[in-house]
């Protein structure tokens, strides 16, 4: 379960989510050489859908599509799931012995992994000027989808080159979608998301 909870004397609130904790701790140092992964293991790459969770949204040649339990979206430009270990979530565990004269809510929101690239490896500055412009209409256009949804007024994107000491190395985003704005200590923890 994770909260979201103001600060005492501040207009400014941060997620308290444990449930982070659990999540392998695979990622390494980007210096790290990319040589000893093999895309063959990996389960972002293009043709490894089955080994992520249904994505909620799926760019391919201009158009949107979502994967169904019967088929999943391939051959893909962009895809967007939902993260396995989410620090917010749509229907969030009520809250457990909250501390009187704390404000704290349960933590409603959306978390969401989006693949910048089906190649493996691909970096974001090895982008086309095309593959670009995707991308910040999959900002875009998530963004909207998330603000449609009720309660969202806040939208936290991590970007970076991820480094998997088990099987990813791309170009990814995590984007949190939030009822709250988030304070800068906030923001700053969340880079290691
Ligand atoms: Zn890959």
């Amino acid at each position: 379960m994770s909260e979201i909870r103001k600060h005492y004397f501040l207009f400014e609130y941060c997620i308290i989510a444990e449930e982070r904790t659990k999540r392998p701790s695979d990622f390494v140092d980007e210096a790290e050489s990319l040589a000893k992964h093999s895309p063959v293991s990996c389960s972002f790459c293009g043709g490894a859908e089955e080994d992520t969770p249904l994505a909620t949204a799926v760019y391919k040649n201009g158009k949107i599509f979502a994967d169904t339990p019967e088929k999943r979206i391939l051959n893909w430009d962009f895809r967007c799931f939902p993260n396995i270990y989410p620090v917010l979530s749509p229907v969030p565990d009520p809250l457990e012995n909250q501390e009187i004269d704390l404000h704290s809510e349960p933590g409603y929101g959306f978390h969401e992994v989006i693949i910048e690239s089906p190649l493996h490896g691909r970096r974001l500055e090895d982008f086309s000027d095309l593959e670009i412009t995707g991308l910040m209409n999959v900002y875009r256009t998530r963004t909207c989808n998330y603000m449609t949804q009720g309660r969202i007024l806040y939208v936290l994107p991590i970007h970076k080159f991820w480094e998997s000491r088990r099987s990813f190395n791309g170009s990814l985003s995590q984007s949190a979608y939030c009822p709250s704005i988030l304070s800068s200590s906030t923001r700053k923890g969340n880079e290691s998301y």
